[in-house]
């Protein structure tokens, strides 16, 4: 079976869940392969890639790797499809992989999917395009399938695998150093999981009124061991940081779980979470439009809701 080369997306050697996710989907492809990209490589990453289906490691562990913004992981992945003639080379549709896989294919001549959702035999993937409005189905036809997955698209299945290491020195041409990362700033993150790796996120839109008022959706979303999110609405009115807004210019979340209260169900807002297993809204408005895309809706008050949800949760 054809090698299916997964970019592992790891912060500060800590494996992120979606490289799980797309090593259990490259399964259905060939065999995986992961390649690590910059330091911090472990044993305990190796046994956890190991676990779960990569029957080989890439190791490109050296600095200069992750300091120059993403062309030396280009260089990287570009190197391996040379080599290893992969049958796909699947990352995860975050930003930063996303415009990996975009010059990736410019470099290798081929065909890339973003947003892809699902993925069968032949590498025929299911894309939430348009903002979320049209889902389609594709196929490369040209070069290597590209394929970037959203967070969240499939659960993780275990599967074990040789794990065998394999170093890989990288030359970073002079071509991609000419953006150099000077500095990184963490995101607050607390003890809440990270809004697009959340499988529930719990987010508030203006109804909530108020920075104090969104309080109530965090402990919500605390019972559940949820994320938190919000709409522009909230977030421009500074009731909640920026870096929490869902949405077509915020962060694209796929959780099992997304519990909206007080939104209205913009367009833009709805691109960044109508991919989300099961959809519950809770709106004092019944003609709210985000009870289109509800499982589940309560149509009342959100401060007597939420609560009272909270409460019957934390009983449970
Ligand atoms: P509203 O539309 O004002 O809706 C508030 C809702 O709360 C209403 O449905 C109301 O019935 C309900 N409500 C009020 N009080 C209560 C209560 N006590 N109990 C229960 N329900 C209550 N928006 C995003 O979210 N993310 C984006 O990334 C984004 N990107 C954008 C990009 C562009 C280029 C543009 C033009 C807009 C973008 N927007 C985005 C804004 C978007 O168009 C909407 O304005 C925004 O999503 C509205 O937020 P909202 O639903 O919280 O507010």
């Amino acid at each position: 079976m054809s090698e299916v080369l997964v970019l592992v997306e790891h912060v500060e050697g800590q494996i992120k869940k979606v490289t799980l996710e797309l090593l259990t989907l490259a399964r259905k492809l060939g065999t995986p392969s992961a390649v690590w990209a910059g330091p911090g490589y472990s044993a305990d990453a190796k046994a956890k890639l190991a676990e779960h289906g990569a029957e080989k490691i890439y190791v490109a562990d050296a600095a200069d790797i992750t300091d120059y913004v993403v062309a030396p992981k280009v260089d990287l992945l570009q190197q391996l499809v040379s080599s290893a003639s992969p049958a796909a080379v699947l990352v995860a549709a975050t930003a930063e992989a996303k415009e990996i896989a975009g010059r990736l294919a410019v470099r290798t001549d081929s065909g890339v999917l973003t947003d892809v959702v699902g993925l069968e035999d032949g590498a025929v993937a299911d894309q939430s395009i348009f903002g979320g409005g049209v889902n389609v189905r594709s196929r490369v036809t040209k070069g290597t399938p590209i394929i970037a997955v959203r967070p969240n698209a499939v659960p993780v299945e275990a599967a074990a695998a040789a794990g065998a290491e394999e170093q890989v020195s990288v030359a970073v041409s002079d071509a991609s150093r000419t953006a150099k990362v000077v500095e990184r700033v963490k995101e607050e993150k607390g003890a809440r999981p990270e809004l697009t790796e959340a499988a529930i996120v719990v987010s508030g839109g203006r109804g909530v009124g108020s920075a104090e008022n969104f309080s109530i959706v965090e402990k919500l979303a605390d019972s559940l061991g949820a994320a938190v999110g919000a709409s522009r609405a909230a977030t421009d009115a500074g009731w909640y940081p920026h870096q929490f807004q869902v949405g077509q210019t915020g962060k694209t979340v796929s959780p099992q779980l997304y519990i909206a209260a007080g939104i209205s169900g913009a367009i833009q807002h709805r691109a960044g979470m109508q991919t989300a297993k099961t959809i519950v809204v809770i709106n004092k408005d019944p003609e709210a439009p985000i009870f289109e895309i509800a499982d589940f809706g309560v149509v009342g008050d959100l401060n007597q809701v939420v609560p009272q949800l909270t409460e019957e949760i934390a009983k449970r």
